[in-house]
């Protein structure tokens, strides 16, 4: 299996686990950008937002759902960032579908 984020959850590369269920897992970052930075990804294998399709919508709101909840735990009250990097010029660098939640500090905007 060559796909980082299922090797991660199939336990075979370690990760620091923040929630686990059927459908989704969410671990912290290796390289946190911000306080809290974590990574919530559907079991599924998916590997792009490009690529979800009418049958994947419900799993979405899911994840996104799930990345509010986990703010909420996280006391996240000021604010925060769920970003999907999709695709080259997104900056996506693993092509297995993840939310990053990002929060603990002022994030600025645009992005570079
Ligand atoms: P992308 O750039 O595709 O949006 O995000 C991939 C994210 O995965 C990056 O923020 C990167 O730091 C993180 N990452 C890459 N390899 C690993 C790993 O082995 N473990 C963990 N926990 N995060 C990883
Ligand atoms: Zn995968």
């Amino acid at each position: 299996m060559s796909c980082l984020f299922c090797r991660i959850l199939q336990g075979e590369i370690p990760s620091r686990a923040v929630y686990s269920d059927e459908r989704c897992y969410a671990f912290a970052d290796i390289q946190p950008q911000a306080p809290v930075h974590l990574l919530i990804i559907p079991r599924q294998h998916i590997d792009s937002l490009a690529n979800v399709t009418a049958t994947d919508v419900e799993l979405l709101g899911y994840l996104t759902a799930k990345a509010a909840e986990l703010a909420r735990e996280l006391s996240l009250d000021h604010g925060y960032r769920v970003v999907i990097n999709t695709g080259d010029d997104g900056g996506q660098t693993v092509h297995h579908l993840h939310l990053h939640l990002l929060g603990g500090r002022s994030l600025k905007w645009p992005p570079g």
